[in-house]
């Protein structure tokens, strides 16, 4: 999941320190931190709390950016809050990853039809031949979510 901040290595998974003698304790400190902060996501998700799940996904991608897994459930809930860009963002960003992750189409698919609710699959929109003809009226506006909200700063 990591590689070494000195050399580069990646095979170091459960060593303390790399074979170039870089001490890597605090690598896999932070390694299990994230691992907690993910399954913290995972409790908040349950519970309903997709803004509180959001947060802890987002650190986890931050202190750990390989974590595809952590980048698809940004994605999802990013979807699921209706914010379709941030879904879509954060789902390349799982596949850039890790293209063969399960469940990659699937989130894909999902944010597809969000960005064009518009847009359906060829085959329901057999037969509609004439329809074609009212320029303008093909893609519709997505509306937004009267659920997004500045983030407040402290003073
Ligand atoms: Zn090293």
């Amino acid at each position: 999941m990591y590689s070494c901040p000195s050399c580069g290595r990646s095979d170091i998974e459960k060593t303390d320190t790399c074979s170039c003698g870089a001490d890597l304790t605090l690598l896999r400190h932070l390694d299990a931190v994230c691992d907690a902060w993910f399954n913290r996501a995972l409790g908040c998700l349950a519970e309903g709390e997709e803004g509180r799940a959001l947060e802890w996904l987002s650190a986890c991608c931050a202190g750990r950016p390989s974590d595809a897994g952590a980048a698809l459930a940004l994605a999802k809930v990013w979807a699921r809050l209706g914010h379709w860009r941030e879904a879509s963002s954060a789902l390349s960003r799982a596949a850039d990853i890790d293209p063969c992750i399960e469940g990659l189409e699937a989130v894909r698919q999902a944010i597809q039809e969000g960005l064009s609710p518009a847009a359906k699959p060829p085959k329901e929109r057999a037969g509609a031949g004439s329809a074609r003809g009212r320029a303008g009226e093909g893609r519709k506006k997505i509306p937004k979510k009267a659920s997004k909200r500045r983030r407040k700063r402290g003073r």
